[in-house]
């Protein structure tokens, strides 16, 4: 019986992680749950999943959590500290990091360094600090286990292979609701549009990072640090149908595929799982109903940020960082109507320039770019 603590229970993957745990509860059982303000659906989670600690991070929803589940044997937390220390409770096993953003950050620390084994979907964590997880999770000798679906397609082909064999990756995009559309087009898109993906359903900051690429740009950084890869060993090419995840090419020349039909469930099992495979009922993969799969060169010029990901991923020190937190404030002013769709690169792209870049920062460093960037990418927009 694996013990699972969920950061971010209410969200998409969380909501599917508890699915998965359902399904399979001679295997997992939920410890901790965490909302950042869904008392409801925390509350109803808890009532059925009974984990020893729920915590709400909004202070002002705690006295609603805990009246309700006072009648049963789970310890109610409040704010953002409660759920740092409690990822390092030694009944855990594995940690789902499942909230959006740069707030995944120091409780993905905190729980490496208690030796626990984290199961990754917050990819901005290692977007952030790739090294510095990276190199606790050697030092803590803690797996780092790929939730993002076309990761974990990327560590799948690689059981049992030797990663200094690994020529390159091949990271396939879905390429989003605008795949194809002009920067004219671009200019005038709704949130309404870009919030409509075409194969995944995901909590709103993804889905507006898939419709601006930023999603595919942030998964390279994801993936340099989480195989050891240099910036040329990562392609991204486009391909609609979302049915091959990803793709590792060996040095001979040999390419593995992962596939199958989307759906996220697949790769938390396998991180929750792993290094065991389960048996499921999930909806096979028929070639028969998909006699095309296609693939396409995806446009840099049209959808910058992938470039600007790129160019951040190879100056490296702190300007992945830079990228991410100005790309946080960004994606929140489109969704609150404030900002159009290609301002947010323009924003990353300002933020790029005029934040300082260091070259080798340390944790503290990290947290100051964050909230540096933050402040000037909010000057920006007002
Ligand atoms: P959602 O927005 O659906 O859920 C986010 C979860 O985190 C919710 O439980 C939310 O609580 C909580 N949360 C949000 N902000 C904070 C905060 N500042 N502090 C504490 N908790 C917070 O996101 P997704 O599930 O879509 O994505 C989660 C992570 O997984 C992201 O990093 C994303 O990039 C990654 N990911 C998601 C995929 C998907 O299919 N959805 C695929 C691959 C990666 P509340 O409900 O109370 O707001
Ligand atoms: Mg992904």
């Amino acid at each position: 019986m694996k013990s699972i603590a969920i950061l971010g229970s209410t969200g998409s993957i969380g909501t599917q992680t508890l699915e998965v745990i359902r399904d399979n509860n001679q295997m997992f059982s939920a410890f901790m749950l965490t909302a950042h303000s869904n008392a409801y659906l925390l509350i109803q989670q808890a009532i059925e999943f009974v984990p020893r600690y729920a915590i709400i991070c909004d202070d002002t929803r705690y006295q609603e959590v805990k009246e309700a589940l006072a009648h049963l044997p789970i310890t109610v937390m409040s704010g953002h500290q409660a759920i740092k220390e409690t990822v390092t409770h030694p009944e855990i096993d594995v940690v789902l990091t499942a909230m959006v953003g740069f707030a995944g950050l120091e409780p993905t620390i905190n729980a490496i360094k208690a030796g626990k084994d984290i199961a990754l979907a917050n990819k901005e964590t290692l977007v952030v600090a790739g090294e510095i997880i990276t190199g606790l999770a050697k030092q803590h000798n803690v797996k780092i286990l790929p939730v993002d679906s076309e990761h974990s397609a990327i560590f799948q082909c690689l059981a049992g292979e030797d990663y200094s064999k690994i020529e390159k990756i091949i990271i396939t995009a879905s390429g989003g609701p605008f795949r194809g559309k002009t920067t004219q087009y671009l200019a005038n898109v709704t949130r309404e549009q870009a919030l409509k993906h075409p194969n995944w359903v995901m909590g709103a900051k993804i889905t507006i990072d898939s419709a601006s690429l930023m999603n595919k740009g942030l998964e390279v950084i994801e993936a340099k640090w989480l195989f050891d890869l240099r910036a040329d060993q990562i392609d991204v090419i486009v391909h609609p149908q979302s049915i091959v995840h990803s793709l590792v090419q060996f040095q001979d020349g040999s390419i593995k595929a992962q596939m199958g039909l989307p759906d996220m469930k697949l790769p938390i099992l396998y991180a929750l799982a792993y290094p065991n495979r389960v048996t499921t009922n999930f909806i096979r993969f028929d070639f028969i109903n998909y006699p095309h799969l296609s693939f396409e060169k995806p446009d840099i010029d049209t959808f910058r940020n992938l470039r600007l990901a790129y160019e951040a991923l190879n100056q490296g020190g702190n300007m992945p960082c830079i990228i991410n937190a100005a790309n946080e404030v960004a994606v929140a002013a489109f969704l609150k109507n404030e900002i159009g769709f290609l301002a947010m690169s323009d924003i990353i792209e300002t933020c790029m320039q005029k934040v300082r870049l260091i070259k080798e920062p340390s944790l503290h460093d990290y947290l100051n770019t964050d909230k540096e960037t933050r402040i000037f990418a909010q000057n920006l927009i007002q």
